[in-house]
């Protein structure tokens, strides 16, 4: 290893937002000798070669792998195990894996399944993200001021696991050690149901033109056109949620199943309690609740938790 890299050669698989973001703050940080690349998709390989985000692009998983001392798995949950399959072979014995899956118990029951028994393995979702996708999409400072959590199994090496933490650092984040299963039921609750919602309601807002259309109710019909064009009071926020990768989202979901629909039947309690305060007319109830989520809220603010981009207008703003 060259004594100013912190690895001699980082390989990246998987070149969307999260990939090309890693591959794009390694160079700018000088933090390997090398970094290889590889995306099963042409196209996506051809973008990150016009983009010079890696020393090289490689057509071929096997020689991507071959050599590297650290290996960042940055592709949809559910590929995970095909692609431990095709590099399990081509791994170097001291090689350390990683990954940046926003689900964690799943991945480890995948690539464990799919990969040397000793191979040193240290699970990480960097909490930090836009609805964009794609290796265009991706810059450097994604991770600044961000929250990694890695969540390495009790009998991981510590070496690895600091090297690992490391990385993180260098490129601003901060780093915290979770069980797996804690972290899928904090994430359950912090970012998969919140996504799950602004699903709901986007598509919610656009069905009801169209249902109430068919059914050729004499009704007040809230139109496509109404939903776009008054969507600054609160819609708005909600479809940029929306509008983030179908493919991922699908994975989160399927791979998070247990946590997302316990805090998915906690959640149904309370917003059926919030609509007996409205039918109630319960005006003091409905402010104590508002009044404490506002609190909860400054306290995000407080933590330095609210998004860097946030006040902006920039395609970067804070999503995860
Ligand atoms: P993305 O769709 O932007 O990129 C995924 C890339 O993986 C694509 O370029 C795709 O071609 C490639 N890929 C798919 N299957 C592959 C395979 N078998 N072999 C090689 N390449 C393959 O997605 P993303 O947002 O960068 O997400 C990647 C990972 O990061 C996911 O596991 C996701 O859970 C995690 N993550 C995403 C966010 C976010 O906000 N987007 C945040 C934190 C973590």
């Amino acid at each position: 290893m060259i004594d100013s890299h912190l690895f001699s050669h980082i390989t990246i698989i998987g070149l969307g937002l999260i990939g090309s973001s890693l591959a794009r703050a390694i160079k700018s940080k000088n933090m390997a000798g090398r970094i290889s690349v590889y995306d099963n998709d042409e196209e996506v390989r051809a973008i990150c070669r016009d983009l010079k985000i890696a020393d090289i692009v490689h057509d071929s998983i096997s020689e991507a792998v071959s050599g590297a001392d650290l290996v960042i798995l940055a592709v949809p949950i559910r590929a995970y195990s095909s692609v431990a399959k095709k590099i399990s072979k081509h791994l170097s014995s001291d090689v350390i894996i990683t990954d940046v899956g926003s689900v964690k118990k799943e991945v480890i029951v995948s690539l464990r399944a799919e990969l040397p028994a000793t191979i040193n393995l240290v699970p990480g979702h960097p909490v930090a993200g836009t609805e964009h996708s794609g290796p265009e999409a991706g810059f450097s400072e994604l991770f600044i001021d961000r929250w990694v959590i890695l969540t390495p199994e009790n009998n991981t090496n510590t070496n690895a696991i600091n090297l690992v933490k490391k990385m993180w650092n260098k490129l601003g984040s901060n780093v915290e050690i979770m069980d797996a299963s804690h972290h899928d039921r904090v994430l359950a609750i912090t970012s998969h149901l919140p996504h799950l919602i602004a699903y709901t309601i986007v598509a919610t807002a656009a069905d009801m033109e169209g249902q109430l259309q068919a059914e050729n109710k004499n009704t007040d019909v809230v139109t496509t056109a109404d939903v776009v064009k008054y969507s600054a009071g609160g819609f708005r926020d909600f479809t940029r949620i929306a509008g983030s990768n179908p493919l991922m989202w699908r994975d989160v979901f399927l791979s998070n199943k247990d946590a997302v629909l316990e805090m998915l039947g906690r959640f149904n309690e309370d917003l059926t309690a919030l609509q007996k305060a409205i039918r109630w007319s319960d005006g003091e109830q409905l402010e104590k609740w508002f009044t404490r989520t506002r609190d909860i809220r400054r306290g995000v603010i407080e933590a330095g938790q609210a998004g860097r981009f946030e006040y902006t207008e920039s395609k970067k703003k804070d999503n995860d």
